[in-house]
């Protein structure tokens, strides 16, 4: 369908009665939900800022570790004082280079082939784990789309070959992401960038499903926050839940071995800050492939559209900055005093508790349709209506209990607390690893008031009842 007919399509909408008769015809989609179709100077001024700023600030951040010892001011001040100059670092900067476009080519065709090839078989044995065929949330359009559930799998293979690897076959040094760090950010650039074009070009040309397009007008926004919803090649590999998945978040637990891998060879020994980095994070990681088909309701797959913001935030961002405690530790190996690892282990494993809880939940209680028990009890709930984009009426029911009724984003609160403790791990000598702690807040606060805001216009005045009766967002009583 050509751009014009999809903007037709998803702009004035004939809502069908259930027998398929054409009820009412609107200028508005029925069901008002998923991300904006006007974009205000704000939004807009804010994705073209973002735009031009994010990738170099990835750059900046492990630029810093590569010359500077990962201190974020001292570039700063010898810029400002002339000792160096923008194109002097640039030029000090490792460049692309082709072993490191064949480790990631290799590296992003072993995640496609785990992802499409390798259906699950974990499920089958792994008890209480929900693996192989899943179905998504409903979309704006009304559509349930099926996706192959084999994170957990892909995960385990490419960390069983790589402890093989390091163990017996030593086909490369377990150091090799380190090594190749900024050369490898060229590649994830450019597959990033590539990602994110594709997938802008190809909702105008053919997009998977043309109901569940979204068009502002304004070219920008269209490229940055997505215009297909759930873009797909072929009828399973979808560019969310891949690009989301693997190759990021697989990485994420190798780079982090990586680094340990570094110290190991630079110091002989590995400090207990880089061990608490690894087991936090990995927990983390572990946590998401386990609960894969719950990530299918999560607002990621939910409601966001697949533009830059996911296509180059997978690729670039995530690795890259999801990862700085680490890198920090490889250039300033921290020793902890027992006492302060204690704390960092404690702040962890309750941010990971409350989190993982507060999701598990919600889960519990959609899937169940409210029939279990929250705390020993049986939860209490709102029941709502909203309308999706084909008219069509349906129900659904929003929780006042549990870790939902304290307030109404506690997996954000213990999230927060999770990523404040990999930053703590790494001491108080540099603000370089607590980018995180400051990204997180502004991410996930920016993500409560856009689900917020899109809650309310789906739900109207269900959502109303639902902030009355749980009055705040992040930390009961503050905020
Ligand atoms: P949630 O899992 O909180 O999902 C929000 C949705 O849940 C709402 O849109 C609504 O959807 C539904 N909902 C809201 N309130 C209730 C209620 N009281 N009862 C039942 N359903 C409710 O948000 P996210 O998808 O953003 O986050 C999932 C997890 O992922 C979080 O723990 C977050 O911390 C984490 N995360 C981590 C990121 C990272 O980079 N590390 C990035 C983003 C998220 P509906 O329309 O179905 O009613």
């Amino acid at each position: 369908m050509s751009s014009a007919v999809a903007m037709e399509a998803t702009r004035r909408r004939q809502r069908l009665s259930s027998n398929g008769e054409a009820s009412e015809t609107t200028e508005e989609p029925a069901g008002q939900w998923g991300r904006a179709w006007e974009v205000d100077w704000f939004s807009l001024s804010a994705v073209i800022l973002l735009l031009c700023t994010a990738p170099f600030l990835v750059f900046f951040f492990v630029m810093v570790c590569d010359q500077y010892q990962c201190s974020v001011s001292q570039p700063l001040v010898e810029l400002y004082s002339g000792e160096v100059t923008l194109r002097s670092i640039w030029e000090k900067a490792p460049s692309f280079t082709w072993t490191a476009a064949q480790i990631y080519t290799i590296w992003v065709s072993f995640q496609v082939v785990l992802y499409m090839c390798v259906p699950d078989i974990t499920h089958k044995f792994l008890p209480g784990y929900a693996g192989g065929v899943q179905d998504g949330a409903r979309t704006p359009a009304g559509l349930i789309n099926k996706y192959e559930i084999n994170g957990l799998q892909s995960w385990l293979i490419t960390h069983a070959l790589w402890y093989a690897n390091a163990q017996f076959f030593h086909w490369f040094s377990p150091t090799i992401i380190f090594d190749n760090w900024i050369p490898l950010l060229w590649c994830t650039n450019i597959l990033g960038y590539a990602v994110s074009t594709f997938a802008f070009v190809k909702a105008y040309l053919f997009p998977t499903n043309a109901e569940d397009c979204k068009f502002t007008g304004n070219v920008f926004y269209n490229y940055m926050m997505g215009i297909e919803f759930n873009p797909r090649i072929g009828k399973w590999f979808d560019f969310k839940l891949f690009f989301n998945g693997r190759p990021g978040i697989v990485a994420w637990t190798l780079i982090n071995l990586s680094y340990a891998a570094k110290q190991q060879e630079l110091y002989g020994y590995v400090t207990n800050s880089m061990i608490l980095v690894n087991v936090l994070q990995a927990i983390y990681v572990l946590d998401f492939f386990w609960n894969e088909a719950w990530y299918l309701k999560t607002i990621d797959i939910c409601h966001d559209h697949f533009g830059w913001y996911l296509g180059w935030g997978d690729c670039v961002w995530l690795p890259f900055l999801y990862t700085l405690q680490g890198l920090y530790l490889v250039y300033n190996p921290v020793q902890l005093s027992t006492a302060h690892a204690a704390a960092v282990l404690l702040l962890g494993l309750v941010g990971y508790y409350v989190f993982r809880s507060t999701n598990h939940q919600k889960d519990l209680f959609r899937r169940t349709e409210g029939k279990c028990s929250i705390w020993g009890k049986k939860p209490t709930f709102i029941e709502c209506a909203y309308r999706s984009g084909d008219g069509g009426l349906h129900h659904s029911k929003l929780m006042t209990s549990g870790f939902w009724g304290v307030a109404r984003h506690l997996n954000y609160t213990g999230d927060l607390m999770g990523s404040l403790a990999y930053c703590a791990a790494c001491g108080f000598g540099h603000i370089h690893p607590y980018f995180y702690i400051v990204y997180m807040t502004i991410l996930l606060v920016h993500r409560c008031v856009r689900d917020e805001h899109r809650c309310s216009s789906k739900y109207g005045k269900d959502w109303k009842r639902y902030t009355d009766a749980v009055p705040y967002r992040l930390l009961p009583g503050i905020f």
